[in-house]
């Protein structure tokens, strides 16, 4: 039996060297921008004062109270982020983050909704495991290849393809089915994992071979920046790259001042789309947010690294500013503190473990 699932929460926070951390989930990637100062705030008032994207599009608070006060967690609980205690860990979905606003062949930003509440109405799906994921794909194929354990590729407004344990594998729905689909094979799925211990659909061959699934054609892969969404004016939003997802409050600001009472769309490759305020793009490249594909900082994405992280044997954040400083244009690079490679991306990059300024330099084809 596999050790029990760890996976961070608000309620359930990871203690790190640097502090207590805790993840926010948010189903599809949307958080109003009012909602996004209101954590930054928080993240500056109890810990690093810096908002942490997470590679499913969600959000980290670190270098927080251990224990957390019981007055941050009331705070936190007061953005409606945690709508269900005992489903917090389980709300894990992305979503097409330009779903709805530019491209793809359906809007599939209400099933997202539709399908955050549905797992939170069924009690046995609270013991999913808190890495399990559910991604929904708009028709454009840009999260497909996030490691889905269930997940929707909408061939038109009408239905598509119900995918089960990665994106070639699954069975024509309509859109209406396409929640209560998804809700029932999660709760077979949890029956199934029942002394197993097993975290992902992958892991159970045998219950996928009972499904009677059929082979799904695989779109191409769709042309995206190395951001995984194109960065810059895309339709009338505005797309960003942040920095080594380290959103600070200046940017937060900067957003907030973008969208006004708008929402945000967070990517699962730690980037914002901003509906709307592709104008803003100069003020926001201004606050330091990332604009252009080609800039290094859109090319170079680090796990947290030492000090932070217990097994770092670097400090990555230091490494990756040094790297970029120097200068030189930059292959979609990876850089890691240990052979965890935590936030790794899925497509091909230069893979940096531990490596010196020297190494580091080498291997990126710089001087
Ligand atoms: S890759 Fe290693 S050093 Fe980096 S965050 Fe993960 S465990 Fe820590």
């Amino acid at each position: 039996m596999r050790a029990a699932d760890a996976c961070p929460g608000v309620l359930r926070p990871h203690r790190a060297e640097d502090g207590a951390m805790v993840r926010l989930r948010l189903p599809g990637g949307r958080v109003p921008a009012r909602t996004l100062r209101r954590l930054s705030d928080l993240a500056a008032a109890y810990g690093n004062g810096v908002l942490q994207l997470t590679s499913r599009a969600g959000l980290q608070l670190r270098g927080l109270p251990d224990p957390l006060p019981p007055a941050f967690v009331d705070a936190v609980t007061a953005t409606g982020l945690l709508p269900s205690p005992t489903h917090e860990r389980v709300r894990n979905i992305v979503a097409s983050p330009l779903t709805g606003l530019h491209g793809g062949r359906a809007d599939v930003s209400g099933l997202t909704r539709d399908l955050d509440l549905a797992l939170i109405a069924e009690p046995a799906l609270a013991e999913l495991p808190g890495r399990f994921l559910f991604v929904l794909d708009d028709g454009r194929g840009d999260v497909l290849d996030l490691r889905l354990d269930l997940g929707y590729r909408a061939t038109g407004p009408e239905g598509g393809q119900l995918l089960v344990g990665g994106p070639d594998l699954g069975l024509p729905v309509t859109a209406g089915e396409v929640v209560p689909t998804l809700v029932g094979l999660a709760l077979a799925f949890a029956a199934a994992r029942t002394d197993t211990g097993a975290w992902h659909v992958r892991e159970l061959p045998a219950w996928v071979a009972s499904l009677d699934l059929v082979p799904v054609p695989v779109p191409a892969a769709p042309v995206t920046g190395p951001a995984g969404t194109p960065l810059g004016a895309v339709g009338g939003a505005a797309s960003v790259a942040v920095p080594l997802a380290m959103l600070t409050g200046p940017q937060v600001a900067a957003v907030e001042h973008a969208v006004g009472d708008g929402a945000v769309v967070i990517t699962p490759w730690r980037g914002l789309v901003l509906p709307g305020a592709a104008g803003s793009l100069p003020a926001l490249a201004e606050a330091g947010l990332v604009t252009d594909d080609e800039g290094a900082w859109a090319q170079l994405s680090a796990c947290v690294g030492a000090p932070a992280c217990a097994r770092g044997r670097i400090d990555t954040t230091a490494l990756a500013s040094a790297l970029v400083g120097r200068g030189t244009q930059l292959p979609r690079t990876h850089l890691s503190g240990c052979e965890r490679r935590c936030g790794a991306p899925t497509g091909h990059h230069v893979d940096l473990v531990a490596p010196t300024l020297a190494e580091a330099v080498h291997a990126v084809g710089g001087r």
